[in-house]
């Protein structure tokens, strides 16, 4: 391999839209698997997956969480299904300041799907394990890149996510205060 470049596994979830029927297996294995403790609670709301339902057109859109923003977009995006439109942030994945989705119920701090990271790492992540009609399937494929700075793990990618969005809520004075007293305890 060149020098400066890298292998780098890339893991992907496919979604065949066509094959959901919006039984929400996915949401309540990725609520499980993300309880604390471990699968000792079943609650959509605090899944990292949701799926976006029309039952009237038998629709089903299963939407992973992506990243936290802090503010509204101000671009759209039209999707058009079988001739009808849907609303722009039907299938946005983003933690977003104007829509209760992908936030965790009781605190407020933005969800966002880690693939299920876990040691020793699962053969495919819980979503695709709870769905039983192939709408989502594993794949990973090794990828080149450019080396760079050491990148963020996924883990350090929600902290940071979740402490811009406590920093949003409460500023960062507030935030640096109160760190500071519970270091000192
Ligand atoms: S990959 Fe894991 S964290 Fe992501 S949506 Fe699926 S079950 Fe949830
Ligand atoms: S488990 Fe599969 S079929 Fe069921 S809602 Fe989720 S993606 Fe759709």
């Amino acid at each position: 391999m060149k020098a400066g470049l890298k292998k780098k596994i890339v893991k992907e979830i496919k979604v065949d839209i066509s094959k959901c029927t919006g039984c929400r297996s996915c949401e309540m294995a990725c609520s499980a698997f993300h309880a604390v403790p471990k699968y000792s609670s079943l609650n959509p709301s605090k899944a990292r997956i949701r799926v976006y339902m029309d039952e009237i057109r038998d629709i089903y859109v299963p939407i992973r969480a992506g990243g936290y923003t802090q503010a509204e977009c101000n671009g759209r995006n039209l999707y058009i299904i079988n001739g009808k439109e849907y609303s722009e942030c039907a299938f946005c994945p983003a933690s977003c300041p104007s829509r209760d989705y992908f936030k965790e119920p009781s605190s407020g701090l933005p969800l966002k799907c880690d693939m299920c990271e876990d040691e020793p790492p699962l053969s495919e992540p819980m979503c695709v394990e709870a769905c039983k009609f192939d709408a989502l399937t594993y794949v990973e494929r090794e990828e080149t890149v450019a080396m760079e700075g050491t990148p963020l793990t996924e883990k350090q990618v929600e902290l940071k996510a979740a402490y811009e969005s406590l920093v949003k809520t409460h500023g960062r004075k507030k935030l640096m205060d109160v760190f500071s007293q519970l270091s000192k305890r």
